[in-house]
């Protein structure tokens, strides 16, 4: 993965405030095959998964390299939760690789980068290995502070990146890219001489970025991470790993790279929120929130830290809403378990208060909420949204205002 402070620069606001539900993520073997597509250099390979591969049998190299495939990185260094260590294997002989891919399809890899539990693995590559004899890094993304994309290379890739930036960042180097020009062959020299290439290998790996670069573009990406792209014993430079995000706002045009979205691996809650056209974002604490709009949004979760509190999730309605998806709304918050109270704070303006109100009554009315609801509802009818509330009978507190709720939120867990 990308040095931290990248990561938190570009990705943090952008998880909140982006209306798009969430950033596509890719396998590595969906990645590549995109990268084949734009003339990156990369490894042979064919898929596995768990009804066996036919193109295998006619898969003969000198050795192989077999890739557990989750959306995570790490998993050279990773283990299984049958106790399997390492998500990618070398071997020479071809019968030990049904061996390896038993022991890694159906389990649970776990890595620096999954959850503590691991991510099952369901598809396993084989590709042809290569004798590496350097490993460099290098990432092409959006950024916010240059207000562009910009290229990240060091010389010292491969496993480690995370503490090359953090021990050694003078071996990262950050150049911008001008969004009309690309990369020039001047900048792709400048960096290939940065990561290390030599002799014949320089102008291939000035080859590789610009083509990385056109790949980029070509897939409306907005991150694309190899780590490590390699020299190898007989002087090529290849991509061995990939790593892809693309631009959500750019799926009408990538019809071919959002089709091939596995959801398998996302939250079921952002997905189901996603059916109802809602932007869910999970986090960590207990106190669920229904907003409109990501501005309220990021004032209600700044206001519940401000009295103590900590929000498990926000669930942004956005505006034209209907009463069936403020019942959805409200049954994805309260179906996280970790949820100890319920926030809504909704601010009308195109949105209708009455609407809301009658959204939570009826939701009230198929379930039974055993933990305290707080409503503060403003603007477009709230005088009547708020006798809908008071008449409904039903144990809601209600809030005057902003400050109010999120003391009555925090105060009631
Ligand atoms: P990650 O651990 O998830 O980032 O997976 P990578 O695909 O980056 O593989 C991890 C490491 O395994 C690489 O940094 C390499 O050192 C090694 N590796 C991967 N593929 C090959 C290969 O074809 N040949 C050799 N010799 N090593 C490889
Ligand atoms: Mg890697």
């Amino acid at each position: 993965m990308l040095p931290r402070n990248y990561v938190l620069t570009f990705f943090k606001r952008n998880d909140i405030l982006k209306t798009p539900r969430r950033f596509l993520n890719l396998l590595e073997y969906q990645s590549k095959n995109l990268l084949r597509k734009n003339a990156v250099a990369i490894q042979d390979f064919c898929m596995i998964d768990k009804n066996g591969s036919q193109e295998l049998n006619n898969f003969n190299v000198k050795e192989y390299v077999i890739k557990a495939q989750i959306l995570a990185g790490g998993r050279g260094k990773g283990h299984f939760n049958n106790g399997f260590k390492g998500g990618v294997h070398i071997t020479q002989n071809r019968n030990e690789i049904e061996d390896i891919v038993n022991r890694m399809l159906g389990y649970k890899l776990i890595t620096k980068q999954t959850p503590k539990d691991g991510i099952e693995v369901n598809k396993v590559m084989v590709a042809e290995s290569v004798n590496i004899t350097r490993e460099t890094y290098v990432c092409i993304l959006m950024d916010r502070q240059k207000n562009g994309p910009v290229i990240i290379a060091s010389p010292a890739g491969g496993v480690d990146i995370e503490a090359v930036a953090e021990k050694t960042p003078h071996l990262l180097k950050t150049l911008p890219i001008d969004i009309f020009e690309g990369v020039t062959d001047k900048m792709a020299d400048e960096l290939a001489d940065f990561l290390q290439f030599k002799g014949e290998l320089k102008p291939k790996a000035s080859e590789e970025l610009k083509k990385l670069w056109k790949l980029f573009v070509a897939v409306d990406a907005t991150q694309l991470e190899i780590n490590p792209l390699v020299e190898t014993d007989d002087n090529k430079v290849i991509s061995v790993d990939a790593k892809l995000n693309f631009d959500d706002n750019a799926k009408y045009r990538q019809k071919e790279v959002f089709e091939m979205e596995d959801v398998s691996e996302s939250d079921p809650r952002e997905l189901e929120a996603s059916k109802y056209n809602l932007n869910y974002i999970g986090m960590t604490g207990n106190i669920g929130c229904l907003v409109n709009g990501a501005g309220l949004a990021m004032a209600t979760m700044d206001i519940i830290k401000l009295h103590g509190g900590d929000p498990a999730n926000f669930l942004d309605v956005g505006g034209g809403v209907k009463e069936e998806q403020v019942k959805a709304a409200f049954k994805i918050i309260t179906s996280d378990q970790s949820v100890k109270s319920v926030l809504v704070n909704v601010f009308g303006g195109i949105v209708n208060c009455v609407t809301i109100a009658n959204g939570i009554v009826g939701a009230l009315k198929t379930m039974t909420l055993k933990i305290p609801l707080i409503v503060r509802l403003e603007g477009t009818n709230a005088v009547e949204a708020r006798k809908i509330i008071s008449g409904s009978g039903l144990n809601i507190i209600t809030a005057d205002n902003l400050d109010d709720a999120a003391r009555k939120a925090v105060k009631s867990i």
